[in-house]
């Protein structure tokens, strides 16, 4: 191990009760690994390290992926698994060792450390969790050591963000007695965060607490009294360990545009038993706002037709959005992976009809595609080029993840990103 250096699917069709019909495909995937997520997740908990214990072509990854961003003190970096690693010359774990011991020594403002495992980390059978338990207690209390995995192998682009928040859970104190609380659970910007904190204590719900943290030694507590509702639509797992330690979750769709966002608040209100007159009067002037931006730019979308390719899993609440509010037209939702229990509110809002898919067959999918000629596809970086190349007009989904887009003050923006590569076509064909 040299020093520091800056996805699964299910074929067939199948439904499920209340679930419209689902096109189930299994092949070639275009889709990153759950190392992305890092991009995101190193800026959000402001002092924790991510060290990814992988390849050259990881570190690649990562640095290509948060390129545009410079960073004095880098929050994340690779510990490369070398030749001699993969032959089994070096002990492994030693190197780790090593290579953990240099950087906190170098780098003393890091309180949690994520041992981040990859598809070479997976290939050597390195026990990541051993490994994080034995450094663990070698650094206790200054610093806490946790591992999850973002290898291809296991998870795909936003799977990352699950496994990561997943491995806090059992980090998070107990709450003493059932003392009740809030828990809003996904990675959001913190100008989103504090909008919703606005709305939650003009509701008067709370208290209120986000996963992750900002700050690794603020871990909100969680226990029977804790209710939560996910702000991402990818946080399976994670849920289901926040259920087994008695949480409750809202169940709600995803707090994307006016509609969602109001939905959502709603999940909350009503658990506190807010009186409707005081829910309005709270969440009406934030809809109202949205509900004109995105009228706005509702001419340059409605009537044009949408084609999603299975990416985020952020692609069915993006659907109901752009179809109830924006009055787009989908043509195919594919995600890589459909929670039915987490999205069934949004399922309900879809259009009767539509066609869904759950994984990928990429070259399948493609004829598909161009056999609909959508006005616009929403894919990956990998498939984008290719398709503009071809005459399509495209959207980066990875762009989806990394903005603002939750929330009545970003419903204006989440239309925009969409209405964006549409202008710009129109504008090339003139
Ligand atoms: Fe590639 Fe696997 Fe490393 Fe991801 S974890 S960059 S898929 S080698």
């Amino acid at each position: 191990m040299s020093g520091l250096a800056a996805s699964p699917a299910p074929a067939g069709a199948a439904a499920g009760c209340g679930v419209p019909p689902v096109l189930r495909e299994r092949g070639q995937r275009e889709v990153f690994c759950g190392l992305t997520g890092i991009v995101w997740l190193h800026r959000k908990i402001q002092d924790a390290f991510f060290l990814v214990v992988g390849s050259r072509t990881c570190a690649h990854l990562l640095q290509s992926a948060a390129g545009v961003m410079i960073f004095a003190e880098p929050r994340f970096a690779t510990a490369i698994i070398d030749e001699r690693d993969l032959a089994g010359m070096a002990d492994a774990n030693d190197e780790l060792d090593r290579v953990v011991t240099r950087l906190i020594e170098r780098r003393p403002d890091i309180r949690m450390l994520f041992l981040v495992g990859s598809c070479p980390s997976e290939v050597i059978k390195l026990d990541l969790s051993r490994a994080a338990q034995r450094l663990s207690r070698r650094f206790a209390p200054r610093l806490r050591v946790l591992n999850y995995s973002g290898s291809g192998i296991e998870t795909t682009f936003t799977q990352g963000e699950d496994a990561c928040l997943a491995a806090l859970v059992p980090e998070m104190p107990a709450e003493p007695g059932a003392a009740r609380s809030l828990l809003v659970v996904g990675a959001l910007a913190e100008v989103v965060e504090d909008q919703f904190l606005r709305l939650f204590a003009a509701l008067g719900v709370g208290p209120v607490r986000f996963l992750p943290s900002r700050r690794a030694g603020e871990l909100p507590a969680v226990g029977e009294g804790t209710q939560f509702l996910l702000a991402q639509p990818f946080l399976g797992e994670t849920a289901r360990r926040l259920e087994a330690r008695g949480a409750r979750r809202l169940c709600a769709p995803f707090p994307l545009g006016a509609e969602g966002t109001t939905a959502w608040l709603r999940a909350a209100a009503e658990a506190w038993g807010v009186a409707p007159a005081r829910f309005d009067a709270a969440v009406g002037p934030g809809a109202a706002r949205a509900a004109t931006a995105v009228a706005q730019r509702r001419e340059r979308l409605a009537g044009r037709t949408v084609f999603f390719f299975p990416d985020s899993q952020l692609e069915i609440p993006l659907a109901r959005f752009l179809t109830r509010e924006c009055g787009m037209v989908p043509v195919e939702i594919g995600t890589p992976y459909l929670h039915r229990e987490h999205l069934a509110e949004e399922l309900a809002l879809l259009p009767a009809g539509v066609t869904l898919s759950e994984g990928q067959h990429v070259e399948r999918q493609l004829d598909r595609c161009r056999a609909a000629r959508p006005d616009l596809t929403v894919c990956g970086l990998g498939l984008a080029n290719p398709l503009e190349a071809e005459g399509f007009t495209t959207k980066w989904s990875i762009e989806l993840v990394f903005t603002p887009i939750q929330g009545y003050e970003q419903a204006g923006d989440l239309a925009e990103l969409f209405a964006r590569p549409l202008v710009r076509r129109a504008r090339l064909a003139v």
